[in-house]
């Protein structure tokens, strides 16, 4: 994995970059090479190249069957999706008979318009929750995401950062770099057009694509409202959408004591390999249980606050923040890595929001 050299300039900027764009994804500032992994015969995960311009794709998961071939996700920018679909066309001649969205994210789903383009009568598939929320979100995501890109864009061709304030000699130099990138991702937003699932489910919809069996779940809420996986009960592959994302997870937003319930539920398929939303698969269920124990304690620990402040609506977080300590997780997540112990501190904080915003909600 290729780093950055000024992680400082990473947290302060990139981070806040990228939540302009993406509804909750988190761009951790890493950048890595697209990689294809074979799971089983006729079942591939890709990993999407990510570059430090906001340009940040969920995993794609492609399941081939002998009629008809399932794609669970359709990434962040349409250009990979389209690359994607050049992939799947070499590896078959089977058409692409359904694409599921595991949750509203957009670097989940702005490709679906790309899929649709090159298969009619492709069947684009989510939770109902989630087609909920992409309907309200992710017409005004697109419309939005051309414009601030271009924002960013002045800003940067000016020397300034979002906020209009002057970069170092340094932080200009690696904006510069970014340039053509953030460009890319403008004409992509430019030209890009909301598409909605076109088959919602509830709870689960199980399908045979010809010799191979694909299971559509939802198991609870987690990451969103709406998260579904994705199971194939004989190569026990477990796709998991973001309710896991490798190394650090993403706690931008979600429901924590329902998130490890749900967890849990998928532990309980006996998945030999997992496909997490970002980062790379998985062959047991270490890092499952790891996530789950984490926000488990952050649960226990926000409660135990909550019982001594009392009706958590008429406080702020800030008010048990102090009480909470999620400092024994960080080295499981980040071991000595400098980089990756600041972004598991960046996602304590979120993830402690979480718990607290829903108790309050209670
Ligand atoms: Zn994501």
């Amino acid at each position: 994995m290729l780093r950055p050299h000024t992680p400082a300039l990473r947290w302060s900027f990139f981070s806040s970059l990228v939540a302009l764009f993406v509804v909750a994804g988190p761009l951790f500032g890493d950048t890595s090479e697209r990689q294809v992994t074979k799971l089983a015969d006729g079942v591939y995960a890709i990993q999407h190249q990510s570059l430090n311009d906001g340009n940040v794709n969920g995993n794609t998961t492609v399941i081939i069957g002998a009629r008809e071939v399932f794609v669970v996700d359709s990434c962040f920018l349409p250009s990979l999706a389209r690359e994607d679909i050049a992939q799947i066309r070499q590896w078959t001649d089977k058409p692409v008979g359904y694409l599921l969205n595991t949750h509203f994210h957009n670097d989940h789903n702005n490709g679906n318009k790309a899929y649709l383009d090159a298969f009619p009568s492709l069947a684009i598939v989510a939770q109902e929750e989630t087609k909920k929320d992409m309907d309200l979100i992710q017409p005004g995501n697109i419309e939005r995401g051309a414009k601030q890109y271009a924002a960013i864009i002045a800003a940067f061709k000016q020397g300034k950062d979002q906020q209009g304030r002057t970069l170092s000699e340094d932080d200009q130099k690696q904006v510069r770099d970014l340039l053509p990138g953030l460009e890319n991702v403008e004409a992509e937003f430019k030209t890009m057009a909301y598409q909605p699932p076109t088959l919602a489910f509830t709870d689960k919809l199980d399908i045979e694509l010809g010799n191979r069996e694909v299971q559509v779940k939802y198991l609870g809420r987690g990451n969103t409202a709406g998260d579904a996986i994705v199971f194939l009960p004989k190569e026990k592959i477990l796709v998991a959408g973001d309710l896991l994302v490798h190394p650090i997870p993403y706690t931008y937003d979600g429901y924590p004591a329902e998130w490890v319930q749900t967890l849990q539920k998928m532990a309980q398929l006996e998945p030999s390999s997992i496909v997490p939303g970002h980062g790379r698969i998985l062959h047991d269920k270490t890092y499952l249980y790891l996530v789950a124990d984490l926000m488990q304690s952050a649960v226990d620990q926000v409660r135990a606050q909550i019982r001594k402040i009392g009706f958590p609506g008429a406080h702020s977080v800030d008010d048990i923040r102090g009480g909470v300590d999620l400092t024994q997780f960080r080295s499981r997540f980040a071991g000595e890595d400098k980089d990756l112990a600041a972004q598991f501190d960046d996602m304590a904080v979120h993830l402690v929001n979480i718990v607290f915003n829903g108790a309050a909600l209670r």
